[in-house]
């Protein structure tokens, strides 16, 4: 993949690296890493992340880690760092030897927190949960010690021990940093270093009954691997001065953390809390249902890498949140599609069509270009015959003014092949549908074009009946009806779902070159869009998903801001 890593444009963490490296800092090195937390699949932003992070350590000639930030055993699976390794991979981005788990420090960073035990930094309260939290003060006012902060490091120690020895119930005691209970930052107020859970953990198993706190844990993780930049959104900037705290207060390897502003895109929803319901629920068929915003999603609907990428550069890095267009998304997706997927012909909701004139059992081949855009990918054979399907939008028995294509006497090109004229119609007796065609053609006008050089102002695509694949096509719409469906007051988000989000198309006309496409073959359909084959699809019956319509709000979008 020649473009992973391509040099990209300039921004503010680009900036503080510059700066880093033209002083010298971390002996030149720049080491970012890749920190998820395996309790869901990956989703768009967090490809914004990785692409930011790899491609920083591709672009610095530097390295990026990939750690899974497993110190919550009740919410993390297998099955999702499994998934997550995969996404990575499909993005085109590689760890080397650098696959790492927060949970194979989980022996140092209790060395760690003996440490600062031991340095008067941190001891070991028996306030409840909820007494935490009522001490804990507020915004405005300042909290209040704990009556159990002035233990001595020697009980400090001894209680420590006896946490992790298994002497004490759930949520009975915590180990908390003695920092300040009238700090400003909230986050400074002796927050928590490690609670006492009896849940078995994906890798250590039952080998510990403490769990040290994400904060306890990130920048420690970050410091054990020599990460220079710790990139993170910018819900962690509050949490900045106690990641700066225990690093110093430990006297480690201090990596710097930088903050910037996550992706938000518009008519779906970028937490893994808030997709993991939507499985859960039932409102989509799973993680990689392609309406959903995670990378399997996206996947399986037929978006590529090359197109996720240059998506995440052309939305660049900021410090301030914005919403960004799904039209945008999808304007990259076309883009990419565009110059690599071969074109097609395939009729979604078959109109039957009779050439009456045509010869009876004759079948001709006729030559169809498969990318005009990439004249590389040559042309295919498509056979035509007497009997075709047509799209039943194609066709209109009382046209409107601006409706070119195919009416009662009205004469329209099918694509590759010849001039047709609509000289009757059929209609199903009880509801009065259009169920069938008669049509002559013009011999004269194979290929498509007339040598007396008269106009037609439609061109159909087609499908040959008799030989024609049969299967089924999925379309989609935006998951929700909101460009910000979270935005609701009072009432759910689940609200905002559009129960239009899916149209399934069954008795779908494919043409035959089409037999064997594996799941995951993307194409063109011929003026309906980008298509992928799904993974239901089988030889018997094809299965399309929509990637994307051939129509580009995007540009219209950018034209009238550029007008304004
Ligand atoms: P979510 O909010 O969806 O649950 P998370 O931040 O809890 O995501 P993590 O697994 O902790 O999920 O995320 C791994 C990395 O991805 C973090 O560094 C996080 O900052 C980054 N990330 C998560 N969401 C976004 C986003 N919308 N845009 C950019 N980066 C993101
Ligand atoms: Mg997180």
């Amino acid at each position: 993949m020649a473009d992973v890593g391509a040099k990209s444009s300039t921004n503010f963490i680009k900036e503080i690296i510059d700066a880093d490296l033209k002083v010298g800092k971390n002996e030149g090195r720049v080491h970012t890493r890749f920190p998820p937390e395996p309790n869901g699949y990956l989703h768009l932003g967090h490809a914004k992340s990785i692409c930011l992070n790899f491609g920083l350590a591709i672009e610095y000639g530097g390295l990026c880690n990939l750690r899974f930030d497993d110190t919550n055993p009740t919410k993390e699976e297998p099955e999702y760092v499994e998934s997550i390794i995969g996404d990575i991979k499909w993005l085109g981005f590689d760890w080397g030897d650098r696959l790492f788990y927060a949970s194979s420090y989980f022996d140092q960073l209790y060395e760690f927190a003996v440490k600062l035990i031991k340095h008067g930094k941190a001891y070991v309260c028996d306030l409840s949960a909820e007494e935490i939290r009522k001490t804990r003060g507020t915004l405005t006012a300042p909290g209040t010690n704990s009556p159990f902060r002035d233990r001595t490091p020697e009980e400090n120690l001894d209680l420590f021990e006896r946490m992790r020895a298994g002497e004490f119930p759930d949520g009975s005691r915590v180990l908390r940093a003695k920092i300040d209970m009238a700090s400003g930052n909230l986050n400074m107020r002796d927050p928590v270093m490690y609670r006492i859970l009896r849940a078995s953990h994906h890798r250590t198993g039952d080998k510990w009954c403490i769990y040290p706190t994400y904060d306890f844990t990130h920048g420690q993780s970050d410091s054990i691997e020599g990460i220079t930049h710790s990139i993170c959104t910018l819900e962690f900037e509050a949490h900045r001065p106690l990641y700066d705290w225990y690093v110093e207060a430990l006297g480690i390897h201090h990596p710097q953390q930088i903050e910037f502003a996550p992706l938000n895109l518009s008519h779906t929803v970028l937490s893994k809390r808030k997709l993991l319901r939507l499985v859960a629920e039932g409102c989509v068929g799973g993680w990689d249902d392609p309406r959903m915003p995670t990378i399997s999603g996206m996947r399986r609907r037929g978006y590529t890498p090359e197109a996720v990428r240059a998506f995440c550069e052309r939305i660049g890095v900021a410090k301030r949140e914005s919403l960004v267009d799904t039209a945008l998304l999808e304007h990259c997706v076309r883009e990419d599609l565009n110059r690599r997927a071969p074109r097609v012909m395939a009729v979604i909701r078959p109109l039957r069509v009779v050439i009456d004139n045509y010869p009876e059992g004759q079948v001709e081949e006729l030559e169809a270009i498969n990318n005009p855009e990439d004249p590389a990918q040559g042309t295919r054979e498509v056979p035509f015959s007497r009997v075709l399907y047509v799209e039943q939008d194609d066709f209109r028995e009382d046209p409107p003014g601006k409706f070119f294509r195919l009416s009662p006497g009205r004469e329209v090109r099918l694509r590759y092949a010849y001039y047709i004229t609509c000289v009757d119609v059929v209609k199903d007796a009880a509801t009065g549908d259009v169920i069938e065609l008669h049509c002559t053609y013009d011999p004269e006008t194979r290929g498509g074009w007339a040598p007396d050089g008269r106009k037609v102002k439609g061109t159909l695509h087609w499908v040959s009946a008799e030989h024609a694949l049969d299967g089924e096509v999925r379309l989609y719409d935006h998951l929700f009806t909101k460009p910000d469906p979270v935005d609701v007051e009072g009432a759910d988000w689940l609200s905002n779902l559009n129960p239009r989000s899916l149209e399934v198309l069954t008795g779908c006309k494919f043409e035959p070159s089409l037999a064997g496409a594996k799941p995951g073959y993307r194409c063109q359909f011929e003026r309906q869009g980008y298509f992928c084959a799904d993974k239901d699809s089988s030889g018997k019956s094809l299965v399309f998903n929509r990637t994307v319509s051939l129509r580009d709000t995007w540009a219209k979008i950018e034209k009238t801001q550029a007008g304004r």
